[in-house]
């Protein structure tokens, strides 16, 4: 796309389009980028991945799972400003109170603040309402593995709540690290229909589907995103976080990332085409949602 970085007078590199100080050196690429271009280039690789993959349609009812967290806000952010145009388009935000302490409070209020700035309508679920008990009382009396847990109950709830609201899509904050985790994953864990699953979809429930229109933006651009356009917000981690194996798949790929620039795309490119024979095998486009499992 672009060429190596230029510099200005002082040694201070400049962007590759125009003469402003970069804030951004992509090292996939081998391109700086000012604040400006680098919010234009992410915005038009999301409308871009919407676009190949059909992930937002025509009179789409889209709910937007808002946790408050950088990724879900700048997911909301973008989708906002690429459907601006999109009349018959709606987003409503979604947010699933786990009920954990001292980290869910914080980023529910940057939920909260995120949809009053954006004036989008806003559902709170909690576990306590759907599941009878908070995450961190399940904790309590003796649950061993919190993030599994979590992860079934959390996609419960935005499911019965996007039904509610009737949704008919429901897009969720995953960034290009998330989806190599998840591709690794399911290789450790050799979970075969999830390693074939395609990439910007995790199938559908009750006729809604599941998209992820952030899979190919790195976390650090995503971040870096939410900084340059005032959006990010420092918030603390949740307690259960280390305790998850996508921890430690977390560590290895973020340190083959540093050494290797570039690994994430290839891992998720690789499984792209692994889902797309598969999908051809079956006789389905690749781009489909899996049925109802
Ligand atoms: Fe739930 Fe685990 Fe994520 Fe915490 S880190 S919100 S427990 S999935």
């Amino acid at each position: 796309m672009m060429k190596g970085g230029g510099r200005g007078g002082a040694g201070v590199p400049r962007c590759d389009l125009c003469e402003e100080p970069s804030v951004y050196l992509d090292r996939v690429r081998g391109c700086h980028l000012c604040g400006e271009h680098f919010l234009r280039d992410v915005e038009g690789r999301v409308r871009r991945t919407i676009w190949d993959f059909r992930l937002i349609r025509p009179g789409e009812r889209v709910a937007v799972a808002l946790s408050g967290g950088k990724d879900s806000t700048v997911l909301i952010h973008l989708l906002r400003r690429i459907l601006l145009g999109a009349g018959d388009v709606s987003l409503t935000a979604i947010t699933v109170d786990e009920g954990i302490a001292g980290y869910r409070d914080a980023t529910l209020q940057v939920a909260r603040e995120t949809v009053a700035r954006l004036g989008v309508g806003h559902r709170v679920v909690s576990f306590g309402d759907l599941a009878g008990s908070t995450l961190d009382a399940m904790v309590s009396a003796g649950e061993d593995h919190p993030c599994s847990l979590c992860g079934i109950h959390r996609r419960n709830a935005l499911e019965a709540a996007a039904a509610e609201i009737g949704a008919t899509a429901i897009a969720t904050g995953h960034n290009l690290n998330d989806q190599a985790q998840t591709v690794l994953m399911n290789c450790l864990r050799g979970d075969l229909p999830g390693f074939t699953r395609p990439p910007v979809s995790d199938g559908t429930a009750h006729g809604i589907r599941r998209i992820k229109p952030l899979f190919r933006i790195p976390e650090k651009e995503v971040a870096l995103y939410g900084m340059v356009a005032g959006i990010y917000r420092e918030l603390p981690e949740c307690p259960y976080a280390a305790t998850a194996l996508r921890s430690e798949v977390r560590r290895m790929v973020d340190r083959l990332e540093h050494l290797r620039p570039g690994t994430l795309g290839r891992i998720v490119r690789g499984q792209e085409e692994v889902a797309a024979l598969f999908a051809r095998a079956a006789g389905k486009t690749g781009n489909e949602p899996d049925p109802d499992p």
